[in-house]
């Protein structure tokens, strides 16, 4: 058939078309239009607000949507300015505003600037990690940010690394190579191939009693089991006790079990503490166990000139966590995996002739889904490297120094009145703290009725947990817009709620 006869028959291109992004007129308005709007909504419903939450029930909303969104999939499609409007009226308005001063209750980040312009061209974009011809440039970039990272964080010419989804993800890797290592190592099994050995039940994971519930949650997913998890003591500051892990050490000797790896936590989630890095490190080489170090909130102190020496010793682990969406400020999510010694990926890696088939190894094309235990993958590598360009060294180490000296600040303030007591001395810039009623035993239930009321009224955020069966409030000072006087408003008030409940109980 002739070339020509081929055009005229081209039939015209659908109306779908352009509702998606491309070269054409009319899909460059639609996109354009569809941001605007969208970035208009943020601004107005979400950026503007003045308080952390509007203080709707479960219930309200529900409603809300319902009445707002009949139905979820309509037959005939909404106009797009109505629906963003929509939206922003409906749940943006309804949703916690991060950037809030007085949004302190988890490790939840308002997210950078650079970073939510990074985010548009990476979603835009939608390169996929898994392989070089799904990504190319980007592939290349993240492998440039891995290296940065790795070397920022004193490892040598053989580590490597990869992003990940979060703290969930990396510490579940570290603990995967961990155990597959010792396996090959110890028994020469391969469980890759073969599952795991009976030996298995004898498996254990030394962490402290402060680690994330992702160690545990990792051993269960290991096919370990909770019972491979042993919770190591703390001392005054919530770092694990290393005396404690010695003895906790000859108990699993003696009893014939096999220690393989050791977690220690840089910046755990209640405390902010950090374990002794150094010491740990030597207790994992003498008994050849797995270092793995999870600073998927203290990983940041590696940007501050004045706080780095906290982590010392970081750099001994055979694997990293780090959350770029905790004291990074990124948007969610984005995190990272850094491993010592390259090799150790070996344990995961598999070819897909359709993805990464090992011819392409041999000509030097980087897959980097050989690193990852995620296929399909987002870029959520240019938005750390667009804010670290956008922002430059300095800056981002005093961001970090600041919510350390506003935690040191509070804990003084706290300190300083008796209607409270501090939990810990801050190491980064998380605080646990009480208000202490006139009766002792109504504490729990006291403390428990501000942060709702607190919640309710809108008025701030806090986290709550418990410590040695005490409910104690929390403040995690990631918010950079938070001053000392924000939070002495907030420690007045919760003062106030607290005598109030108290009143209100009698006597
Ligand atoms: C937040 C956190 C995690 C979990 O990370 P996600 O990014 O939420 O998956 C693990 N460990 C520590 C110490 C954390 O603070």
């Amino acid at each position: 058939m002739a070339l020509e006869s081929m055009a005229i028959s081209t039939p015209q291109k659908p109306a779908f078309t352009r509702l998606f992004l491309h070269g054409g007129e009319e899909s460059q308005a639609y996109y354009r239009h569809a941001m605007k709007w969208s970035q208009e909504a943020l601004l107005r419903e979400f950026s503007n607000r003045h308080r952390p939450f509007s203080g709707v029930s479960p219930q309200d909303l529900s409603e809300l949507l319902d009445s707002a969104f009949r139905e979820v999939l309509p037959e005939e499609a909404s106009d797009m300015q109505t629906l963003v409007r929509a939206i922003g009226e409906v749940v943006l308005q309804h949703s916690i505003v991060v950037s809030d001063p007085s949004c302190l209750a988890h490790l939840h980040c308002p997210p950078m600037t650079a970073a939510l312009a990074a985010e548009v061209m990476i979603s835009g974009s939608n390169q996929s990690m898994d392989s070089w011809d799904q990504s190319a440039s980007a592939t290349l970039l993240e492998q440039k940010m891995v290296d940065w990272l790795c070397e920022r964080f004193g490892y040598g010419q053989r580590a490597d690394g990869v992003f990940t989804s979060g703290g969930t993800q990396s510490n579940f890797m570290g603990l995967l190579l961990a155990r597959d290592r010792y396996l090959q190592h110890r028994f020469n099994w391969q469980s890759q191939r073969d599952g795991l050995p009976p030996e298995a039940r004898k498996l254990r994971i030394l962490c402290s009693k402060q680690a994330h519930f992702t160690v545990r949650q990792s051993a269960f997913l290991l096919g370990l089991g909770d019972q491979a998890v042993i919770s190591v003591e703390t001392d005054e500051r919530h770092r694990m006790c290393v005396k404690d892990l010695d003895a906790r050490l000859q108990e699993l000797r003696d009893q014939g079990l096999q220690p393989f790896a050791l977690v220690a936590t840089a910046g755990t989630t209640d405390f902010g503490s950090i374990d002794p890095l150094e010491e740990l490190a030597e207790r994992a080489m003498k008994h050849q166990m797995w270092y793995h170090v999870d600073a998927a909130y203290g990983g940041a102190l590696v940007l501050s000139q004045q706080h780095r020496g906290k982590i010392r010793g970081i750099h001994l682990a055979d694997s990293l966590t780090v959350d770029f969406h905790k004291l990074f400020y990124q948007p969610i999510s984005c995190g990272a995996f850094l491993l010592k010694n390259r090799n150790d990926f070996e344990y995961i890696k598999l070819h897909a002739d359709y993805l990464n088939p090992e011819d392409d190894e041999e000509t030097g094309i980087p897959n980097l889904v050989t690193k990852s235990v995620q296929t399909t993958r987002r870029f959520d590598a240019l938005k750390l490297f667009m804010s670290f360009q956008a922002t430059g060294r300095k800056l981002f180490g005093e961001m970090i120094d600041y919510t350390i000296d506003l935690a040191a600040q509070t804990a003084q303030r706290i300190k300083e009145d008796p209607a409270f007591e501090l939990v810990n001395e801050p190491e980064m810039n998380a605080l646990v703290f009480r208000y202490v009623p006139q009766r002792e035993e109504r504490s729990n239930r006291v403390n428990e009725l501000i942060r709702s009321i607190l919640l309710q009224e809108g008025r701030a955020v806090l986290a709550r947990t418990r410590v040695n069966g005490r409910v104690c409030l929390k403040f995690t000072l990631l918010n950079l817009r938070t001053s000392i006087q924000d939070i002495q408003d907030i420690l007045s008030r919760v003062k106030k709620i607290g005598e109030q409940i108290e009143t209100g109980m009698g006597e």
